[in-house]
């Protein structure tokens, strides 16, 4: 009964929607067969049973558990169907915390805790393979100084110490985290002159302030600590070998690598603590009050200066060497279209059990496999190549997957159709993505045909809570995960999607324990995000066209024009506007216009070659690579994409028009009119491309 309610509810509410770009309508119905079966092959029972596995021990890169995971992903993959390729490289990272002591000396001696405390009825707390707190690409060092405190350790946040007349030189930093990424904090510290630096989560970011904590509660208690990497070179990757793959030290081709001390690597010693540790310090401060935006969440007025009688020593020792990475990846080859790639993407390498970080998404993509497995069993292999892809080393400077991209660099340019990233895509009930202009449409149009679960509402009814606009927020795509060689070094068109919420990120309690307590004790998102990935990627193997959303750069640049421009006019007066550029635009959008509807009316004829659709969808793979600039970006040479890049000054944040962004954040009007012709000659040999596809059509 169950089933048969499925089956025709599930009809009623696939053939409701219209045809999704790229099909002809034939294709669509077969389709949207196709999807449905997919949906009915889901075994909902595999996602928890992939999760418990890859969660049993701590899995840092290069360590016994991660060889473990390692074997694990390839075999379920492997009996899934797929074809296993393992992709080592050595690495030049610290895989251990080495030593490491935070004391105060005086007034009175105190050690401070650097470790997560033991919770009686949690047997994940009591594993002896859990390391401290500690930050990956530390300086070594012994120091003992007084103590300023930072706020977040912003760039802003530095220049007010600076205005506010307190010198850091020789002192000891402590900053929260939060508002940039952790390596930054240790840029900008080391750069002003400071001997260390502690980092703490404040519990007004996460901990009792927001709700309960560990064990009872989602929230950071005293003794959680993040753990993470400081890697802040003017590139992503391996820090020895920028644009080049780093092959192993004993391959058969040698890679040129840099020396150690000409790597972008930082100094000072740095390490992490507790809110609970942090506390025995804050409060013990003397010196001036904090700005009222600084204030944390610890019962006191926080000071900006300790003052000469406190005293606190830091020391680290951390050693940092080759280290071998593994990325795995799977591959269900294309039936009709081999030489072009769906490629999804999930990190493997952890800092504990990383049951939310990145687990969660592998568990899911491990479940996808082998739903696709049994798809192609059912005879419906993908038309194009899907590639299921398990980064090593994301949590050191997101390398593994670089150094993938830089591998295969010819190759994507010519086969990466997209790249989807589900980094710990599985972490809470909310939903949210970010994406490139011409996937928004890809993740809208199929959230509708997924179901949410735990109330009756599809997930686009769920993620456009608001419902006052036809889009749900979709964010731009920034750093901090494993798309930004895909998508900023070599164009590939990216997205990163998932199920989010409260999480104790970065820590020893990101538990199977913990996910069951408190992210989803009915494992019911894991399948849903399955679903959505699942049905993302068959729309963009199967689609006689790679449907990319044309119509959206147009749209998309002409509003990332418009707020440049403004933002430049605050401080710039006399500055014109992107006359170029604003005319590339508009001629781009009429362009696009007329493709598409070509397109939709070139698919319903009746003797489409097999030859003509290969070489239409090389040209359409080429269309995001106008954007592709070998001179690259002033802050990074490495950041090849005029389009979107990560902020250069905080990391996470997305930059998007980075030429541009760049000369905003020094204020500049120097390079403006390069920029414009550099942008529209991009835009314009972006609408001839789209003018050859409109010639060869017809
Ligand atoms: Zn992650």
């Amino acid at each position: 009964m169950k089933n048969l309610y499925l089956i025709i509810f599930g009809l009623t509410f696939y053939y409701s929607y219209p045809q999704y770009e790229g099909f002809s309508q034939l294709g669509w119905e077969k389709q949207l067969e196709i999807e449905e079966s997919f949906q009915g092959l889901i075994d909902k029972t595999s996602f928890k049973k992939h999760l418990m596995k890859l969660t049993e021990r701590p899995h840092v890169v290069g360590s016994e558990g991660n060889e473990e995971v390692i074997r694990y992903i390839g075999k379920v993959m492997k009996e899934a169907g797929l074809k296993i390729t393992n992709y080592p490289y050595d690495v030049y990272l610290p895989n251990k915390p080495g030593s490491s002591l935070v004391e105060i000396v005086t007034p009175s001696r105190k050690v401070l805790n650097q470790k997560e405390d033991i919770i009686y009825d949690d047997p994940f707390t009591q594993n002896s393979e859990l390391w401290k707190g500690w930050n990956a690409f530390s300086g070594s060092g012994d120091v003992t100084a007084e103590i300023v405190y930072a706020n977040y350790g912003l760039k802003e946040d530095f220049e007010t110490l600076k205005s506010l007349g307190i010198d850091i030189k020789g002192k000891i930093v402590i900053a929260r985290y939060g508002g940039n990424f952790r390596g930054y904090k240790a840029k900008f510290a080391e750069a002003n002159g400071a001997a260390g630096l502690i980092i703490y989560t404040d519990p007004k970011d996460s901990g009792f302030t927001k709700g309960l904590v560990y064990p009872d509660g989602p929230y950071y208690n005293s003794s959680t600590i993040q753990r993470g990497s400081l890697l802040t070179t003017s590139f992503t990757g391996d820090p020895l070998t920028p644009f080049e793959p780093a092959l192993p030290l004993d391959g058969k081709k040698k890679i040129k690598r840099l020396d150690p001390k000409d790597a972008q690597l930082h100094t000072i010693p740095v390490t992490p603590i507790s809110y609970g540790e942090a506390e025995k310090i804050l409060s013990q401060m003397k010196g001036q009050p904090v700005p009222q935006s600084w204030q944390g969440g610890l019962p006191f007025t926080y000071r900006i200066e300790g003052g000469s009688s406190l005293s606190v020593r830091l020391k680290v020792e951390q050693k940092i060497d080759f280290v071998r990475a593994t990325n795995v990846i799977g591959m269900l080859k294309g039936s009709e279209n081999p030489n072009e790639w769906i490629i999804l993407g999930c990190h493997l390498d952890s800092w504990g059990y990383g049951a939310t970080d990145p687990s969660s998404g592998t568990a899911m993509l491990l479940g996808l496999s082998e739903t696709l497995g049994k798809l192609k069993e059912n005879g419906h292999s993908p038309k194009r190549s899907i590639l299921i892809a398990h980064w090593d080393a994301e949590e050191h400077g997101v390398i593994g997957s670089t150094e993938w991209v830089e591998q295969m660099r010819d190759e994507l340019n010519a086969k990466g159709v997209v790249y989807m990233n589900f980094d710990g895509a599985v972490s809470g009930k909310g939903f949210g993505a970010s994406s490139a202009p011409t996937l928004k449409k890809l993740l809208v149009e199929t959230s509708k045909n997924v179901k949410y679960p735990y109330t009756d509402q599809t997930l686009f009814e769920f993620w456009n809570k608001n419902g006052q606009s036809e889009e749900p927020p979709i964010g731009n795509l920034g750093g901090g995960s494993d798309h930004i060689a895909f998508y900023m070094h070599v164009g590939v068109p990216s997205l990163n999607g998932g199920a989010g919420g409260p999480n104790l990120y970065h820590s020893n309690y990101d538990s199977f324990r913990f996910y069951e307590k408190f992210v989803d004790p009915e494992f019911q998102m894991g399948p849903m995000v399955e679903h959505m990935a699942g049905l993302m990627t068959l729309r963009m193997a199967n689609a006689e066209l790679i449907p990319y959303n044309l119509n959206r750069y147009s749209q998309d640049l002409k509003m990332h024009f418009e707020n440049a421009t403004n933002k430049i006019n605050s401080y710039d007066n006399n500055f014109e506007g992107f006359l170029d550029t604003d005319d590339a635009i508009k001629s781009l959008e009429e362009t696009s216009k007329i493709l598409t509807s070509k397109i939709k009316s070139y698919l319903e004829e009746d003797d489409i070659s097999k030859e003509n659709i290969k070489k239409f969808n090389e040209q359409l793979i080429a269309l995001e690579k106008s954007f592709i600039s070998d001179k690259g970006m002033y802050f990074g040479a490495w950041y090849k994409s005029i389009y979107a890049s990560s902020d250069p000054f905080s990391g996470y944040g997305a930059w998007i028009l980075p030429g541009l962004e760049y000369e905003i954040a020094l204020k500049s009007s120097e390079r403006l009119k390069e920029w414009d012709s550099r942008y529209s000659d991009a835009i314009n040999s972006l609408e001839s491309k789209m003018k050859n596809l409109i010639q060869e059509i017809n």
